[in-house]
């Protein structure tokens, strides 16, 4: 810890945990209602996901026009972003412009780690304790704790015996790591893996790659923003808008593959592979629905690797075949299947021989031990609920969320579990979250609850509580919509499939019309809410 401060003792009238972009939005609304705030993070600063992800290659792979807040128009027209998509220093020091200049930092205690928060029925209040020794009162608490913000630490034996350098993408050091000269292991091939790859096989001596699923990767063909993009950004702007409030919550595409003959959907992939990015995913409308629709898509990408990795043994390896492609999040790379045509870099395929250990020296599959310098996991996060479960959260009747969500978490749209009155989430599960662009969906989000906030003020309401039936209604709809998708085909994150004995339950909502759902529930005086 780097500054020593007296535990804050208080009565405010919310408590947000989390200075990510959904934090800080939620900061500046709550001000704007007159309300007294007390804001926590474990991280020094803010940024979230931005201030912990420090990993060489670290990017956005939503582009930087529209990974951006657009609550403030003068933020929009002040800010340049440099690339079409946007570096994690670039994104880190948008949210620092975004905080100073609005303020948004002084609410904060920062480095101080949200331990619990308990509902008081008899006061009407959370209670909220931290590994500071703060013990705050609020009416209300808002949970922007992110969906990836708890880094899944790697269970393999013998960890604590190596005795080079090792690294988690998640919690990368702020001081910058150099791999020169040096052996590295990076172990994952997910989002996090992929853009970490292609920076450390530039500077690395040798670097192995160990990969047990093999995922889709399409190219980003990132480049620098010109004055062109800026001002055709701005004649698309108010269709974008349009878009984002019309929502589709990932599920988009053009026409449905039956109703394109085969050269045009061929067409159709090779435009969009050349465009670049997760947009691929939107070549056909039944993609995400239609099993043969996303085979072409699929089958589509592995011509691509084929093509593209020469040893034809590494580029079968590097085939992606026990998911349809979207279904586990897709990633977006700048040279990663080129990198295995370097001399330097070695795919270590754990399906034939799994890592048995990591030794003093480096990493040990059955096959063989392969010493190395440093070992780089990118085993991802324990996504969606990991961050909440984190915290000792009791609500009615001294209730932990822990109990509630046993079989995996229920929410009423997202927002609000029942039991837990006046305590909100911030992209939970059961909203669209990952699958969307979370700036804009921490966006909705904080705005539904600041207008709720505002409406229960002017009402005379002091408790709002998710209704359970409401909340099993809507636990059956997300369920419904994923159903009618090939999502749950995939032992993905989405459902908690990385994560030993957590439950599986496909998290995000993927129905459409989210955004609609939310404000006839909030027009119609907060349908499926008690109001006390
Ligand atoms: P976060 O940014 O995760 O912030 C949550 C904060 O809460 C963290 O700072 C954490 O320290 C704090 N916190 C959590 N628990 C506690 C506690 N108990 N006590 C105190 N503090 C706590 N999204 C996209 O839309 N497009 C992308 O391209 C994209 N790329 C990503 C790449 C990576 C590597 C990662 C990890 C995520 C990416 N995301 C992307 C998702 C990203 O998380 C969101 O875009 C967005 O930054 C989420 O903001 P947030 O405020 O909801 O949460």
């Amino acid at each position: 810890m780097t500054d020593q401060r007296a535990p804050i003792v208080a009565e405010v009238d919310a408590v947000v945990v989390g200075a990510g972009f959904g934090g800080l939005y939620m900061v500046h609304r709550l001000r704007e209602l007159g309300m007294s705030i007390q804001g926590f993070d474990a991280a020094g600063g803010v940024g979230g996901t931005w201030y912990w992800n420090r990993y060489p290659g670290a990017r956005c792979d939503i582009q930087s026009l529209f990974y951006s807040y657009t609550w403030s128009e003068e933020v929009q027209k002040a800010w340049r972003w440099s690339e079409k998509y946007a570096a994690q220093p670039e994104i880190l020091a948008y949210a620092n412009y975004v905080a100073d200049k609005y303020d948004l930092k002084r609410p904060f205690a920062f480095e101080t780690k949200v331990k619990s928060a308990a509902w008081d029925a008899a006061k009407r209040r959370w209670r909220v304790t931290t590994d500071r020794g703060d013990d705050v009162s609020a009416r209300f608490c808002i949970m922007a704790t992110g969906c990836l913000s708890v880094p899944r630490a790697p269970e393999i034996p013998g960890q604590d015996s190596f005795e080079g350098a090792s690294f988690h993408t998640g919690t990368w050091p702020h001081e910058p790591v150099s791999f020169k000269g040096k052996t590295v292991a990076v172990i994952g091939t997910g989002s996090s893996a992929i853009q970490s790859i292609t920076e450390i096989a530039k500077e690395a001596e040798r670097l192995y790659v160990f990969q047990r699923t093999p995922n889709f990767s399409v190219p980003a063909r990132n480049g620098p923003l010109t004055d062109k993009h800026y001002a055709a950004f701005w004649e698309q702007y108010p269709a974008y808008r349009q878009m984002v409030l019309d929502g589709t919550a990932g599920i988009a595409g053009g026409s449905p593959m039956r109703s394109l003959t085969a050269e045009q959907q061929r067409a159709r992939f090779e435009e969009l592979w050349n465009i670049g990015g997760a947009g691929y995913l939107g070549a056909l409308a039944d993609l995400l629905t239609n099993p043969v629709a996303n085979d072409a898509a699929a089958n589509f990408v592995r011509e691509k690797i084929r093509e593209t990795v020469k040893d034809p043994e590494v580029a079968e390896a590097l085939l992606p075949d026990d998911h349809p492609i979207g279904a586990k999040r897709i990633c977006v790379d700048t040279g990663y299947y080129e990198v295995f045509n370097q001399e330097n870099v070695t795919l270590v395929n754990l399906r034939k021989a799994p890592i048995e250990a990591i030794t003093p020296a480096g990493v040990r599959t059955t096959a063989q031990e392969y010493p190395v310098d440093a070992i780089v996991y990118a085993t991802g996060f324990d996504a969606m609920t990991g961050a909440l479960l984190n915290i000792d959260i009791r609500g009615e009747g001294g209730f932990p969320l822990a109990e509630a969500w046993r079989d995996g978490p229920k929410t009423y749209l997202g927002l609000q579990v029942a039991g837990f009155p006046n305590l909100f989430t911030i992209t939970g599960p059961g909203s669209p979250s990952v699958l969307s662009n979370m700036i804009s969906s921490c966006e909705q989000h904080v705005d539904w609850i600041s207008d709720c906030l505002a409406w229960v003020d002017a009402n005379g309401v002091e408790v709002i509580a998710a209704d359970p039936q409401a909340q099993e209604d809507w636990v059956a709809k997300v369920n419904e919509a994923a159903d009618k998708t090939l999502f749950p085909k995939a032992n993905s994150w989405y459902i908690g499939a990385n994560i030993p004995g957590k439950p599986r339950v496909f998290m995000p909502y993927v129905g459409g019309h989210y955004r609609q759902i939310c404000n006839s529930v909030a027009a119609e005086g907060y349908r499926g809410f008690r109001l006390e």
